[in-house]
């Protein structure tokens, strides 16, 4: 659980986070050593969900050890199916992290919408769904260990 009180706006309890994986948590399809040890931090604080269509099966081997909850994407509208997955929890208590056009919907549902500008680049659909928008993986994942970072982005 993370409490986020923002000058100027309501305060936000976040209980999990969504994580689109390619291109937001993994770049070429590899996640970095220093991620996984955020996202254990991270897996602390917060209940953790990837989602992913999984093309290549390599979500389980990758994540092992993490405890997180990988989602399997089933069609081929990826963008209502993230959203979807949103809009059935509580979308107040999430915040959604991600980059590609198929994320541009969960990030606009999500309490908190993060952006990952990173390696494989971001759709400007995204971008502008987003709340706040950082250079890389590890920066998206210490907004949520330094949330004093994401008040001083988003206090009005
Ligand atoms: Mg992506």
């Amino acid at each position: 659980m993370l409490k986020l009180e923002i000058p100027g706006r309501s305060d936000i309890l976040l209980k999990g986070i969504v994580f689109d994986m390619n291109g937001t948590l993994t770049v070429d399809g590899e996640l970095a050593a220093k991620d996984r040890e955020l996202l254990m931090l991270l897996a602390g604080k917060l209940e953790v969900y990837v989602l992913t269509a999984d093309t290549f099966g390599t979500a389980a081997t990758m994540f092992a050890g993490l405890p997180l909850e990988i989602c399997r994407l089933k069609g081929q509208t990826g963008f209502l199916e993230k959203k979807k997955f949103i809009d059935s929890r509580d979308s107040s208590s999430l915040a959604a992290v991600g980059n590609g056009y198929n994320d541009h919907l969960m990030l606009q549902s999500a309490a908190l919408g993060i952006c990952v500008l990173g390696e494989e680049g971001a759709h400007p659909l995204t971008i502008t769904h987003a709340d706040l928008i950082v250079p890389s993986t590890g920066a998206a994942l210490e907004l949520f260990l330094h949330p004093l970072r994401l008040v001083a982005g988003l206090r009005r």
